[in-house]
């Protein structure tokens, strides 16, 4: 939904697995795990240049914060593709995607709060922590993480206020 994270090396995840509703920026309904009908087969958004215009500001909003196109590299490395997914295989991959994007969100906002409050040494050790981890600990310990983070994030702003 974004044009700043690399989309052209993504599978799309975003236009696929969140569920998404008028009261959030979209112009309509969608499940989870189930593929916007505007988005082609190439992965590419049939009306992204009329996003606003047609009631899909929550698309131009978006960020994935990098999280499709390092799933995506790690899916297309084991062959993997969610179209050609069916059932658990492919919520799985939907999912790992879901789990990075929230995990990458609270690092940006983390980023963005640290300054002010005197945590950038919490956050270059989450930083640290995460890079260390290899795609399959990821895998498992994203939501762990990003929960630990947004402890971080709550801090920081009381810390700034
Ligand atoms: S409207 Fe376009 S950018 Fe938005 S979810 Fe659908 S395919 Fe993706």
């Amino acid at each position: 939904m974004s044009s700043i994270e690399q989309c052209d090396r993504c599978q799309a995840f975003c236009c696929v697995a969140p569920y998404y509703h008028p009261g959030i920026g979209f112009a309509e309904e969608k499940p989870a795990h189930h593929a916007c009908r505007h988005l082609a087969p190439t992965h590419r958004c049939v009306q992204y240049t009329e996003l606003h215009e047609r009631g899909f500001p929550g698309c131009l909003d978006y960020r994935c914060h990098g999280a499709g196109p390092e799933v995506s590299a790690e899916a297309w490395a084991a062959g993997l593709e969610w179209h050609r997914l069916e059932g658990p295989p492919r919520a799985a991959l939907l999912e790992r995607f879901l789990e990075r994007q929230t995990l990458y969100s609270a690092v940006a906002e983390l980023g963005s709060l640290a300054p002010k409050a005197g945590l950038e040494r919490e956050l270059q050790a989450a930083l640290r922590r995460i890079a260390a981890l290899s795609a399959d600990e990821l895998a498992h310990e994203a939501l762990t993480l990003a929960m630990e983070l947004r402890m971080l994030c709550w801090q920081a702003q009381e810390g700034a206020e």
